[in-house]
C-alpha cells in the first residue's frame, strides 16, 4: 500500500512512513499520523484511506495465492508462504473469517 506525503508529494510504501500514533490513539481518532521519510513532515492519513488501499492489496494477494498450484519449486513455495503470512497479518485488523479459512485451506494444499 502506497502513501503520498501531503507536503512534498513523496510516495512510498506505508511501511516507510514512520507511524507516530498508535491504532486507537484518542488524539487522532480514525486517522494515522505518520512522518514522511523524505521531508519529515507529519502527515495525517485517514484510516479509511489506509484501509481502502489495504483492501485492494489483500484482494490482489489473495488472487495471486489462489492461482498458485501445488509444486516442489522452493521459490514459488517461499512466495506462497510470504503471501500467506502477509495476509494473516493484515487480517488481524479485518478479521474476515472466510479469508482465514481460505488461507488454512491453501496452506494444507501447498505444504502438506
Ligand atoms: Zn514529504
Amino acid at each position: 500500500m502506497n502513501l503520498t506525503c501531503h507536503h512534498c508529494g513523496f510516495t512510498a510504501d506505508h511501511l516507510e512512513f514512520t507511524y507516530l500514533c498508535r491504532n486507537g490513539c484518542p488524539a487522532c481518532g480514525e486517522s494515522d499520523l505518520r512522518q514522511c521519510p523524505h521531508c519529515g513532515t507529519q502527515c495525517v492519513f485517514s484510516r479509511a484511506e489506509s484501509l481502502e488501499n489495504e483492501e485492494i492489496e489483500m484482494r490482489a494477494l489473495a488472487h495471486k495465492l489462489s492461482e498458485i498450484s501445488k509444486t516442489d519449486d522452493p521459490t514459488i513455495l517461499r512466495e506462497a508462504k510470504d503471501i500467506i503470512s502477509r495476509l494473516y497479518t493484515m487480517n488481524r485488523r479485518w478479521n474476515i473469517k472466510e479469508l482465514n479459512q481460505f488461507l488454512l485451506k491453501r496452506q494444507k494444499e501447498l505444504f502438506f
